[in-house]
């Protein structure tokens, strides 16, 4: 039909072909992105039974089982469906890598459900090449691999020894940099596509660097809850990407949430009634509140969204921080939103220094007083992983940073003495992962894992501290 297209795009009518007008066509973002395979990392965890005999489990898992996945998504993965459905994610991890790898030329998208199962998949991927290398160049898969659903997965995939395959892939990880290697691996790709807006957000410049420039593709707004919205807009960067709300999948209201003389999204305990979908006024931030046919009545879901436009009347929304993150010693209280953006200015002193923010955390300290809040930030060099050499002066001009962006509140908090100086611990590589890791061992399932911005619990905090290689403070005098 291409020949009709193109007289219909240089003039004829369009009943050449159809028997509707035509008044617009759709152009793929990607050419070619339609064939080839996803390299999606996805995972589950067990589920559950009340004393009633009833499964209780993740949504992910749920979904994962389902013949609707099996029959659709699953298709398109380099991952065969029983690693997915391994109970155990290292298991599980290592075989989908070894499957995406081994099915190298033919990737064309990189991804998960978040940004953050991405950048685990590449601490483990540094981790585990060589042995990777070694089971392809061997043909043989390692033995600790016993989950029997993966044994037999890999027995139909990992079927010769590729001394070829194994030997350009160890040459591309034996490079010092890894900076672009999700692309030298996987050359074909051409997007990555993970939820990377509101606390995933923070994973942007990781990605970035290993994925060597490859665009995002941000693609969905939704929950265990409900769906919310679609990105219409699937190539818009990860900090202007928005969310088309779906009138159909709830019933949705939104609380407004004031705003304070600084621009932040704090809560102003109003008495406003929530408003209807179509109502919502450009440029305001709102809660969202569902009414499901599952059975949710009038649910505040929490995440602060603020209206950045509208598809027809359908509002179009930017996710500005997760429910029920707050940073908070008295009466200040930073928002995850404050945080992550006092967290990138910051920054911005460290890279020219060649170093990189991984990811971080941070956590109210209040068992002396005055409380402070305690920054974990971990650390890397960008052409490799080892540890940048702290400079105190610099460490500390990104705690002066990070103080005078915070807002007015914490800044006459800290003048007359009820906050005490900000305090940054610096992180070795790697230690989120065990952060993650204890997450995931209280049973939240990796697929739906978020990155707390914000620690209320003393082991997290153990945790952290025991990765620690460096602490600085803010000059107690500064304001
Ligand atoms: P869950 O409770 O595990 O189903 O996760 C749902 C939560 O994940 C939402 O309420 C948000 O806080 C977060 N989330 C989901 N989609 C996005 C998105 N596109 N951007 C930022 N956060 C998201």
């Amino acid at each position: 039909i291409k020949p009709y297209i193109d007289r219909i795009a240089n003039g004829e009518t369009s009943s050449i072909l159809l028997a509707y007008r035509i008044i617009q066509f759709l152009l793929r973002c990607f050419s070619g992105s339609d064939e080839g395979k996803s390299l999606y990392l996805y995972f589950i965890k067990p589920e559950m039974e009340t004393p009633s005999g009833l499964k209780a489990s993740f949504f992910t898992t749920f979904y994962f089982k389902t013949e609707s996945f099996k029959n659709g998504l699953a298709k398109f993965l380099t991952s065969p469906i029983d690693t997915i459905l391994c109970l155990d994610n290292k298991q599980s991890m290592f075989c989908q890598l070894l499957t995406g790898l081994l099915q190298r030329d033919e990737v064309v998208r990189f991804g998960s459900t978040f940004a953050s199962v991405l950048a685990r998949t590449i601490k483990f991927l540094e981790d585990y090449w060589r042995e990777l290398c070694s089971n392809i160049r061997t043909g043989y898969l390692s033995d600790w691999i016993i989950d029997p659903g993966c044994k037999n997965a890999m027995s139909l995939i990992l079927t010769r020894p590729n001394r070829e395959l194994a030997d350009s892939i160890q040459q591309i990880c034996e490079d010092k940099s890894w900076e672009g290697i999700i692309v030298k691996l996987w050359p074909k790709i051409k997007y990555i596509h993970c939820i990377i807006t509101g606390s995933m957000s923070q994973y942007v410049s990781l990605l970035e660097f290993y994925g060597g420039g490859i665009p995002f593709v941000s693609p969905i707004y939704n929950s265990s809850e409900s769906s919310f919205g679609i990105n219409l807009k699937p190539v818009s960067k990860p900090f202007d990407v928005s969310y088309t709300f779906l009138p159909n999948t709830a019933y949705f209201e939104f609380l407004p949430v004031g705003k304070d003389g600084e621009g932040k999204a704090q809560e102003t305990w109003t008495d406003d009634e929530p408003v209807d979908l179509a109502n919502v006024k450009l440029g305001r931030y709102y809660k969202v509140v569902v009414t499901t046919l599952a059975g949710l009545y009038r649910y505040t879901v929490g995440d602060v969204l603020k209206v950045t436009g509208f598809y027809n009347k359908s509002p179009q929304f930017q996710f500005v921080e997760r429910r029920n993150v707050v940073l908070s010693i008295d009466v200040d209280k930073t928002t995850e939103e404050d945080l992550s953006k006092e967290i990138m200015k910051a920054k911005l002193i460290l890279e020219p220094l060649g170093i990189m923010l991984t990811t971080y955390s941070s956590y109210a300290y209040t068992s002396l007083t005055p409380g402070r809040y305690v920054l974990f930030w971990e650390l890397k060099m960008k052409g490799s992983n080892d540890l940048p050499k702290l400079d105190a002066k610099i460490m500390e001009q990104c705690c002066c940073m990070v103080e005078e962006s915070f807002d007015f509140t914490y800044k006459s908090h800290r003048k007359g003495g009820a906050i005490s100086a900000l305090e940054l611990r610096v992180v070795k590589h790697g230690t989120f992962d065990e952060l993650m890791d204890f997450y995931v061992s209280k049973g939240v399932s990796v697929a739906q894992y978020k990155p707390p911005s914000c620690l209320k619990s003393e082991e997290a905090v153990k945790i952290l501290n025991s990765g620690m290689v460096g602490k600085f403070f803010s000059p107690k005098t500064m304001f």
